[in-house]
């Protein structure tokens, strides 16, 4: 239990909700209702049969044999890039979208920064007939073209954030903006285990149905249920969360995130949160976030849009000061050469966030005798751009 949230909302020194005044009752509002209605029999009931029939889970777990022989060791991959979508972010708007409607909203608001999140809210919200807006930087717009048009063939309504940087902080802005002045039939999705108390929480357990999965299936497999080590790439934090969430308690079982290090840890092009943050308050909650010395947030750079995030979910930033998990810093170069690499020994191509956490298969010896699981969070297709870019590079 140490490593869940207490009633006050709190890992151990991070999380809580700071929220303006004029946001309280929208959040009082969810976490008053959101473990009855999560723990409600007919809730679990529709969230696992769509969980099953539309998402496609339960996501299969595959012995990769060429990697494993290639790094002497026995390498599973968690599938989540074989959900709908493809990616794990659905998991958790199917599960927002399914409280929201037992709260009795018909509006969804959302933020997204390259996209995804505000493609997997689009998709709920068609699934469920909801009006649906995405709140999205007017830089984001022109540099995520694709997805934009994603959302918009959905159905959903995105509009762009025009403030500040006009990126995801300014949308995250707007989204908060919208929902003060709509907080009766409004629902905000967040799309990672951040912002103010209950989402860390709600987040998580939407996602955790990841590690109940690998649970019976490494016993299926391997004989056993725990694995030596669980390694997830973290931007926010969900997928990773999801991945150790019921592993948390067996410490026994290695726990490993891997953070985008961008050109470098020390170029000031990066994202490496637990290397570089410090405490404090970013989204509505206290967490370890790259700041200046006065406290103004760092722009954060990574290769891969869903890493490009100046902090972490307050659960990371607890696991990491409690030392449950350790935290391995991955540059750009590293990411891309550990995608091409599952692309060829394996033929699958990985989204370059999860190819953040298979380059850690580079940074630890692991023994032949090891169970090593890596989430593999997302498939490639959204990053071709970039994987052709890359290899034209080294070809030059
Ligand atoms: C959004 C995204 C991430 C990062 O988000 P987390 O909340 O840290 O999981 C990782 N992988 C993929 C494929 C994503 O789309």
């Amino acid at each position: 239990m140490k490593y869940q949230v207490d009633e006050r909302g709190y890992y151990g020194n991070f999380g809580g909700a700071f929220i303006p005044e004029m946001l309280y009752h929208n959040v009082e509002e969810l976490r008053y209702n959101y473990l009855k209605i999560i723990e409600d029999p007919d809730f679990k009931k529709e969230f696992n049969q769509l969980l099953k029939d539309y998402v496609g889970r339960p996501s299969p777990l595959y012995k990769a044999p060429r990697l494993s022989d290639r790094y002497q060791t026995n390498v599973y991959l968690k599938r989540e890039d074989l959900n709908h979508t493809g990616a794990h972010k659905v998991n958790n708007t199917l599960g927002q979208i399914l409280v929201a409607k037992r709260l009795g909203k018909n509006k969804i608001i959302a933020e997204t920064g390259a996209g995804q999140h505000g493609v997997a809210t689009a998709t709920v919200c068609a699934l469920m007939g909801m009006e649906c807006i995405v709140y999205m930087g007017a830089i984001d717009i022109e540099r995520q073209k694709p997805n934009v048009e994603r959302m918009k063939l959905l159905g959903a309504k995105v509009v762009p954030a025009m403030s500040g940087s006009q990126t995801l902080k300014d949308a995250t802005n707007e989204a908060m903006r919208h929902w003060i002045g709509n907080p009766t039939d409004t629902h905000y999705i967040i799309g990672s285990v951040v912002g103010p108390h209950p989402y860390p929480d709600m987040v998580a357990r939407f996602q955790a149905v990841i590690s109940k999965e690998m649970r019976f299936q490494l016993q299926e497999q391997t004989g056993s249920e725990l694995p030596d080590h669980i390694i997830a790439c973290v931007g926010g934090g969900s997928n990773a969360m999801g991945a150790f969430y019921h592993y948390l308690d067996e410490e026994s079982v290695n726990l490993i995130g891997a953070e985008a290090a961008g050109l470098g840890i020390h170029s000031g092009e990066s994202a490496a949160t637990t290397v570089l943050g410090k405490s404090g308050v970013l989204h509505g909650s206290k967490t370890m976030l790259m700041q200046t010395p006065d406290g103004q947030v760092i722009e954060p750079y990574s290769i891969s849009a869903g890493l490009d995030y100046p902090g972490i979910g307050p659960v990371h930033a607890h696991l990491c000061e409690t030392k449950r998990a350790t935290f391995y810093p991955i540059t750009d170069e590293e990411a891309m050469k550990a995608g091409m690499l599952l692309c060829k020994l394996e033929g699958i191509i990985p989204a370059i966030e999860s190819a953040h956490a298979l380059a850690v298969l580079d940074k630890i010896k692991f023994k032949a005798s090891d169970v090593v699981v890596i989430n593999l969070s997302g498939r490639g297709d959204k990053d071709l751009a970039t994987y052709i870019k890359y290899n034209k590079k080294n070809l030059q």
